[in-house]
C-alpha cells in the first residue's frame, strides 16, 4: 500500500511558507490507517520494548494502537497542567518561545525501555525533549517511532544517539 498518497500537502498552514503534511486523510481511511499502525507496529515485535509513550496530541493516534498491537502499557506525555498525579517536568526551547511536557512520576519503572511515537518528524526538537522527559523520569530510550519524516529537516540529527524509524519518508 502506498501511505505517500494519504498524506495532504497544505501549502502556508500554520503561516506562510509553511508545507504542512496533513495526515488526516490517512485517519479517515480504516485500512490506511490499519496497515500503518500495523507496520509500526512490526518493526517492534521483536526488540526490547517495555512501554509506548507520546507527546500530545497527534502523537497518541498511533502510539495508542500501537500500544494494544504490542500489549504494551501506554505513556501519555502531556503539557503542563493536564496530568493529575504528581509529574516529572521538563522544558524546551522552540523557534518562538518555549514549551512543556509531563510525565508521571510512577509512569516509567526504573531503567524501562520506552518506545516513543510521534505522526511527524521535523525539526526533532518535540521528539528530542520527550527523550530527555523520559531519560529524567528514570526510563531508557528504546527508539523514536514516525509515520513520516521530513528528510530536509534532518531531524534525524538531533536526535542523534536514539534509533529513529519512519514508515513514509518526503
Ligand atoms: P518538530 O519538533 O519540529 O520535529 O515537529 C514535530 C511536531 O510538530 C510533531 O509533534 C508533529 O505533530 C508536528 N508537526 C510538525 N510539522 C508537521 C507537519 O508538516 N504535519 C503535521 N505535523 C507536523
Amino acid at each position: 500500500m502506498d501511505l505517500r498518497s494519504y498524506i495532504r500537502d497544505v501549502p502556508d498552514f500554520p503561516k506562510p511558507g509553511i508545507l504542512f503534511k496533513d495526515i488526516t486523510p490517512l485517519l479517515a481511511d480504516p485500512s490506511a490507517y490499519a496497515y500503518a499502525v500495523a507496520k509500526l507496529a512490526a518493526h517492534y515485535a521483536t526488540r526490547p520494548v517495555d512501554a509506548i509513550a507520546a507527546a500530545e496530541a497527534r502523537g497518541f493516534l498511533f502510539a495508542a494502537p500501537m500500544a494494544l498491537e504490542l500489549r504494551k502499557p501506554l505513556i501519555p506525555l502531556r503539557k503542563p497542567g493536564k496530568l493529575p498525579f504528581q509529574t516529572h517536568s521538563y522544558k524546551y526551547d522552540l523557534e518562538y518561545g518555549s514549551a512543556e511536557l509531563q510525565v508521571h512520576i510512577d509512569a516509567i519503572a526504573p531503567h524501562a525501555q520506552v518506545l516513543l511515537v510521534d505522526d511527524v518528524l521535523a525539526t526533532g526538537g518535540t521528539m528530542a525533549a520527550a527523550c530527555k522527559l523520559v531519560e529524567q523520569a528514570g526510563g531508557k530510550v528504546a527508539g523514536c517511532a514516525f509515520l513520516l519524516e521530513l528528510t530536509h529537516l534532518q531531524g534525524r540529527e538531533r536526535l542523534a544517539g536514539y534509533d529513529c524509524f519512519s514508515l513514509i519518508q518526503c
